[in-house]
Formats: structure tokens, sequence, C-alpha cells
């Protein structure tokens, strides 16, 4: 730890997402949509939660929007929807849930190393997995990591050789958009509205999209304990449902997601302009074929560097996380599928390297340059 003081005068705290600003901003709003359950005392499906649903169909101009408990559980009834019982590929480097659903489903998963730019999973180790053997393989589970869409064309194009399903775990990434398409507009898309998510509501919540009508109406089965109609059921289920007190708050911040995002986007250029010639660190890559949501802006930080600087910008009050410290495939409950240190280097070594900084849409300009003049003052004596 540096024991500098801190030279350029001023001093402030940088929280790492502070979800208070952006509740104070539409208060009265959201107060009277949570007020309007309220009075209804109807708390479990209704109209709030199909009008949102409704309106998320709309806003990812996609078919169908089902609302569910968590994102977790988009992702687990969705493997369940498409019966898959073997292995889904998908990415080492995520957060545990897109594992652990596929797990919970009563697949498999199969870890895939990332694109060292991308943090996405890498289609090319994708189809060498698919040549040396896919005799069990069913799915393949992109995450569109941190906000950056996966490179859907190739991964499209691989399931379609190999007829896989494809499940997307959109968790991340609401509203962001690929080859001028939103993410969710296509196959079986999963979302999350955990509170720090780019539309998060005041609890737990999760959301699917899609296209296909049988799927939809599966989901929709599963999410009520399987029963169609009610009290007969042909399969077991869950109860997993969208609050409708969830459903009240999402409707109103949808309004505002994209204007959010394109705060997070100019946070981001703010960062990228201003660290771009520090050597010690790789900045997020974003293509012309996408929006990217920036959920998280996530550096890299070279030379072993990124726990010191971590702890120099905490004893400045500036608020980070790593996003994620042990890749997948070295999680102590998947030892029994055999993956060894050193299998997918290009996950290892970003969870090494990694590091996200603040990026919330109400973010401060003067709490952005704080971070940043931190951030350079650090380099400069390294
Ligand atoms: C947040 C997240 C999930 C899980 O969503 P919950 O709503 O917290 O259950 C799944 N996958 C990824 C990549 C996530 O970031």
């Amino acid at each position: 730890m540096k024991e500098k003081k801190y030279e350029l005068g001023k001093i402030m705290k940088v929280q790492f997402f502070d979800l208070k600003r952006q509740y104070n901003s539409i208060k009265d709003e959201i107060n009277f949509s949570i007020n309007t359950v309220l009075d209804s005392q109807r708390f479990i499906m209704g109209e709030v939660v199909e009008e949102f649903e409704e309106n998320v169909a709309k806003y990812c101009n996609c078919k169908h929007a089902i609302g569910v408990a968590s994102g977790t559980d988009a992702l687990l009834l969705s493997v369940k929807a498409h019966d898959i019982f073997g292995d889904v590929i998908t990415s080492t480097f995520t957060f545990f849930a897109t594992a652990g659903a596929i797990h919970n489903a009563g697949a498999t998963p199969r870890f895939i190393d990332i694109e060292h730019e991308t943090f996405n999973i890498d289609p090319q180790k994708i189809k060498k997995n698919l040549k040396e053997d896919d005799k069990n393989i069913e799915a393949v589970m992109p995450v569109h990591l941190f906000g950056k869409p996966a490179e859907m064309d190739e991964i499209i194009e691989i399931a379609d050789d190999y007829d896989l399903a494809i499940i997307e775990d959109a968790a991340q990434t609401i509203g962001a958009e690929y080859n001028g398409k939103k993410i969710g507009s296509t196959g079986t898309t999963c979302f999350s509205f955990f509170p720090t998510k780019n539309l998060g509501g005041f609890g737990d919540g999760g959301l699917i999209t899609t296209n296909d009508d049988e799927i939809a109406v599966k989901i929709k089965t599963l999410r009520v304990h399987g029963a169609k109609p009610k009290y007969y059921h042909h399969i077991i289920g869950y109860n997993s449902r969208l609050d409708a007190i969830q459903a009240a708050v999402l409707d109103v911040k949808l309004k505002y997601l994209d204007g959010w995002i394109q705060n997070r986007i100019k946070n981001a250029n703010i960062y990228n302009k201003a660290l771009k010639d520090i050597e010690e660190l790789e900045l997020p890559q974003t293509s012309n074929n996408e929006k990217h949501g920036f959920n998280q802006y996530t550096i890299r930080v070279k030379y072993n560097l990124r726990d010191e600087l971590k702890d120099f910008l905490d004893s400045r009050d500036i608020g980070t996380a790593v996003y994620y410290p042990l890749p997948l495939h070295l999680q102590p409950c998947f030892s029994s599928l055999n993956y060894k240190k050193g299998d997918l280097t290009n996950a290892e070594l970003a969870s090494n390297e990694v590091l996200s900084l603040p990026i919330f849409p109400e973010l401060e300009k003067e709490e952005i340059e704080y971070t940043i003049e931190n951030i350079i003052e650090f380099f400069k004596d390294n």
C-alpha cells in the first residue's frame, strides 16, 4: 500500500455504485406505481406483470417476454424448457449463476475459454471443443459479459452446424445491441433485474425473451409449478414468478433505460480518453456492429499490479470491484469435471488482471475525474 498523501488537494468518496441517486431522481413516479399494486393487493402475476412483459417484448423487439423470480431462474427455466440434459457449452469467465443454473437444471456445464479482448466466450474454442468431442453437447450458453454482446454471428453458425440450442445469458446486457438488433430479439435470452444490473428492481427478478411459441408456453408453465391448467401437472416446475411490485418498479424504470445506458457509454468514453496512454492498462473495446451496455467498465491491469492499484484506490475512497477472481472451471464445486489450472489460460489471466471502475449512470463528472486522477497518479510512481 502507498503511504503517500494525496497531492491533488481535493478528497472525495466515490462509491462503486449508488442506487439512491437513481431512486431519488424518479421517486414519486416509482412510489405511485408501487402504491397502485398495494391498493390492488394483487401481488402474484396479474395485469401489472403482463403489462411489463409486453413492454419488454416491445423494447427487445421480441414476441414473448416472460417474467420470473431472478436471472438465475431465467437460465434454469430456459435450460429446462429446451429439454437439455447433456452438456452445455458456456464461458468459464462469468458470474457463478450461469453454470449453477445449468447444473441445477440437470445438465452439465462445459467450460470454454474467453477471447482476451472481449472477455466473452471464444467461438474458435467452441468449434475446437465440438470437433474433438460433440457426443454429449446439446446447447451453447454465451454470456454477454459486462454489457458487451458475445460474437453471436459465429456462435449461431456453429450452433446451426452442430444442431445446438442457444440460450443467451444477458443478465448484464439488457439494452445492448448487436448488428443493429437489441439483445433478446433473437433466441431464448435471459435477463436479470438484480438491483445493480442496467435495469434493476427493488429485489430479485428476471425475465426470458423468446420468439418460439412452444418454448414460451413451456416457460410459463414451469414458473407456476408446471401446472397447465391450474392444478393439473404434466411436468414438474417451480415457483418462479416476477412479483407485481417488482414489475411496477421495473415498468417505470424501463422508460429511462436507454438514457441511463447513454450515460454509461458517456462515462466509459471519458475513461477511455483519459486512460488510453497508460501502458500498464488495457481498456474495454467496442466494435462497430454493437452497442455496448456497459453494465461494468472493466479494465485490465498488467504486470500483476491489479491488487496494488485496487488497494491504492481503496485508500483514496474509490470503490472498485473484481469480476471475477476465480474462473468457474477452477471452482471447488466443479472439481468432479476435472479441469485444472492452465486449462483455460485467457480466463485465468483475466481473473488476475480485471478491475471494474465506477460507471453507474448517475456518477458525477468530478467523481470520474477524481478516479482518473488517482489512477494516473498511481502509475506515475510505478
Ligand atoms: C446477475 C447475473 C446472473 C444472475 O442473475 P440474478 O438475478 O442475480 O439471479 C446470471 N448471470 C450473470 C452473468 C449475471 O451477471
